[in-house]
């Protein structure tokens, strides 16, 4: 179903990698925000599970896209209970997806740099950060809390290219979610790739519009 199509690694001197679902198993976030969440608010307000889960989801959905819903205390407010102390409930899911090291340390050997891109909250990127060992292998790391737009937002592009002062025609972009991959397409980012898998424990995304990977094997290795 999936057919890889080879990168150009002549062409490509820098490489953005997301994390959540993209370098990380998505499977911590999706037990996070679909139960744990739901489950503390459960017994909060003493509500079934069922009619808790269903005042959350919908709450998501409210500021889906947006650097809000990425924003760890805007929950805590919103919702009304201490969302760092829940995800420290479940930190033991955090893991990294199988075959990401190995090219975090072939594009490092490269001589390409490696900057970790995430709309994550600098407390989840924090937590994550300690418990993997994907931090030696990155040149820097950049939240969109710190651009002042979510990545799924068209100005977060050109802000951080000034940032990073990129080439957008020389950089690859890696990340599971398809509105993150179309705003950095319209910027002009050449090179992209979309991840499949992203939650180890749901079957992969079909096929869309982007050229896709199941695992980080697909990208090949830039000699
Ligand atoms: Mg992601």
């Amino acid at each position: 179903m999936n057919s890889v199509e080879p990168l150009s690694w002549p062409e490509i001197r820098t490489v953005l990698l997301d994390m959540d679902g993209t370098m990380l198993d998505l499977h911590f976030d999706d037990v996070f925000f679909r139960q744990t969440v739901p489950g503390a608010y459960a017994r909060k307000h003493g509500l079934t599970f069922e009619a808790a889960r269903d005042v959350v989801l919908e709450s998501y959905q409210e500021q889906q896209g947006t650097l809000a819903w990425y924003d760890l205390d805007h929950w805590s407010s919103r919702l009304g209970m201490d969302m760092r102390r829940l995800k420290e409930e479940v930190a033991h899911l955090i893991r990294v997806h199988p075959h990401v090291l190995p090219f975090l340390q072939a594009v490092r050997e490269s001589g390409r740099a490696i900057h970790l891109v995430t709309n994550a909250h600098p407390y989840s990127l924090d937590m994550k950060l300690v418990r993997t060992p994907i931090g030696a292998c990155l040149d820097s790391v950049i939240t969109s809390h710190e651009v002042g737009w979510a990545k799924e937002q068209a100005p977060f592009w050109p802000a951080l290219t000034a940032r990073l002062g990129l080439d957008p025609r020389t950089t690859l972009l890696v990340d599971d979610s398809a509105p993150v991959l179309a705003a950095a397409r319209a910027f002009g980012i050449a090179h992209l790739r979309q991840v499949l898998h992203p939650n180890s424990g749901a079957p992969p995304n079909p096929v869309g519009q982007f050229p896709s990977i199941v695992d980080f094997r697909d990208l090949g290795l830039p000699s």
